[in-house]
Order: structure tokens, then C-alpha cells, then sequence
């Protein structure tokens, strides 16, 4: 087992190098995430997930739909999140980099100051150091609550503030989330990890209000269950994500080439009201700050835990 994990956790650390190389300005999203989905695959893994590029403000569950015409600027504050499995067993990790960052960006046409681009390497220094100054605390009996606490005071001492309703999670064998949180604040949550649970640690820093909200717009989804369904070709639909998918995060780009436009969006909206199928809505900073992620899975063990994503 733990080397399904090992597998997947070197698969990802690999194509997250290969997408951060990637980075330039002008390169469409649509392109990366298929790019890093694709890598996945010939290196020998599964997709976890569909790749996350969510830029400035944007945190969390970006992915391109299809056709999509974004393009990276330089300047922008891009979160590449990637996951790979290998037989059920996940390695999820991100990493942040700044579009154009071995460039003399001051004299480039960022729409930024000196002061706000320098902030940005900042956030991200500061995001990396929360993320092993947690990781240097994980070990068999220590309390999530512990973990926060390291976190935030990481960010904290550098005048800079969390994101405190994004957290890592626990993984199981299919399974992204698997119940329980790491939080990125200090909390009174005296549950203990133990040796053998698999953690996603994941800070997120800003200079905003370090909250996030939801987005109207959706395109990652995951299967929640069977639902009596009028629609045929909802049926049909719901049972191949079911099939292909199981209970792991997949994209609407992924399945939208295999059927109209038109009638894909309604029979996903049909299949989201029924709730068959969960939305991860996109998440944004709510005062519309930038953010820096940074994300590594461990696993845990007596005296410290094995780091599969580096
Ligand atoms: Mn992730
Ligand atoms: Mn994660």
C-alpha cells in the first residue's frame, strides 16, 4: 500500500514540476490542465482529480471547461493542484508560482507595483514555510488542533493572514476527503492523528480578509449516489461517471466532447438538483485579495511523517 502511495506521490511531484516549468505568459489554462492530466497518465497513474489552475483571487476548484480562452498574464499568482492515484491510492499536491517570475517583471505591463509584486514572492515564501513548519510537527499522536496552530502562526508572524475556511483533509484508498480536516488556524480540536493516516496538509495565505466564498460557476463535480431519473440520457450519463469516476472529482470538460452542449448542461443541472452529482463550486478570496497555496500528502509515522508528494 504504501507504495501505491509512494508511486503516486513521485508521479505528482514529477508533472507538478513539468506544469510549474510550463508557466508562461500567454499559456492558455486549457492547456495546462490537459497538459498535467495527460502527463499523469503516461507516467502510469490515474487522474484524482481534474487539475485546479486558479489564478489571483481565485483559491480553489478552477479548472477550465472546455474551449476555455483564459490565458496566464504575467504577474498572476497561479495555484497549480494536482492529484494522481495508483490503484484507489491518492497523492494531492500545489504549488504557486508567479507568471513571468524569472523575468524583470517591474519593467513588464503587470498592472502591479514593485511593492504588490514583491508581496506576491512573499506570500509564497511564507505559504511553503507554513506548510513545513506543519509538516515538521506531524508525527503519531499530535492533535490536528496542533497543526492549525503551527500554521497560522507561521503566517501570522509575517504580517500575513490564512485562509481559515480552506483546510487539508485525510485521504483513504478512492477517497479525496475522507472526513477529517487539518485545519490552517488555531482550533480546539483535540482529535489525534495517528500513525498510517495519509494527510493532504494545505495552507492558503493572503493580505485579504482570509475567507473564501463560493462562485456561481461549477466545473468539477463529483458522483454522490443512484437517483430515479425521468431523463434517459441522464441516466446513461450518471451511470458512466458512476462507472469511470466512482466517487473521485472529475471535470465537465471531461465528459462534454461526448455530447451536445446544449444538452449537456441541462442533464448536468438535472443531475445536480437531484443530487446525484455534487458541484465544487469555484472559491475566491471574498475581498478579492490574492492568495498563495502550497500542498504536499504525508504519511503519518511515529516520530514524524514520510512526505510522498516531494
Ligand atoms: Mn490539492
Ligand atoms: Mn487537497
Amino acid at each position: 500500500m504504501n507504495e501505491m502511495y509512494e508511486k503516486a506521490g513521485n508521479i505528482v511531484a514529477n508533472v507538478r514540476k513539468l506544469a510549474t516549468d510550463m508557466v508562461e505568459e500567454d499559456l492558455k489554462v486549457l492547456d495546462l490542465v490537459e497538459f498535467t492530466e495527460q502527463e499523469i497518465k503516461k507516467l502510469g497513474g490515474e487522474i484524482a482529480f481534474p487539475c485546479n489552475v486558479s489564478i489571483n483571487e481565485i483559491t480553489a476548484h478552477y479548472t477550465s471547461p472546455s474551449g476555455d480562452k483564459t490565458v496566464l498574464k504575467n504577474g498572476d499568482l497561479v495555484k497549480i493542484d494536482l492529484g494522481a492515484h495508483v490503484d484507489g491510492y491518492i497523492a494531492d499536491s500545489a504549488i504557486s508560482v508567479i507568471v513571468g517570475e524569472n523575468l524583470d517583471l517591474s519593467s513588464r505591463d503587470t498592472g502591479l507595483t514593485e511593492d504588490e509584486i514583491q508581496l506576491q514572492f512573499k506570500m509564497i515564501d511564507t505559504v511553503g514555510q507554513a506548510l513545513e513548519n506543519a509538516i515538521s510537527t506531524v508525527k503519531d499522536g499530535v492533535t490536528v488542533g496542533k497543526i492549525g496552530e503551527v500554521v497560522e502562526k507561521t503566517i501570522t508572524d509575517q504580517g500575513l493572514t490564512p485562509v481559515s475556511n480552506l483546510t487539508g483533509h485525510t485521504m483513504e484508498r478512492y477517497i479525496l476527503h475522507s472526513g477529517l480536516s487539518i485545519p490552517n488556524i488555531k482550533e480546539e480540536n483535540k482529535h489525534k492523528i495517528v500513525e498510517g493516516d495519509v494527510l493532504a496538509i494545505e495552507p492558503f495565505v493572503t493580505n485579504g480578509v482570509g475567507r473564501v466564498t463560493d462562485m456561481n460557476d461549477a466545473y468539477i463535480f463529483r458522483f454522490l449516489r443512484d437517483r430515479p431519473l425521468r431523463m434517459a440520457p441522464a441516466r446513461k450519463m450518471l451511470h458512466e461517471i458512476a462507472k469511470n469516476y466512482r466517487n473521485l472529482p472529475f471535470a465537465g470538460r471531461w465528459i462534454e466532447e461526448s455530447i451536445k452542449t446544449r444538452q449537456f448542461n441541462l442533464i448536468l443541472r438535472n443531475l445536480i438538483s437531484s443530487r446525484a452529482l455534487y458541484p465544487y463550486h469555484v472559491l475566491k478570496e471574498k475581498s478579492n485579495a490574492r492568495v498563495a497555496q502550497a500542498e504536499h500528502t504525508v504519511i503519518v509515522e511515529p516520530g514524524g511523517c514520510q512526505v510522498i508528494t516531494k
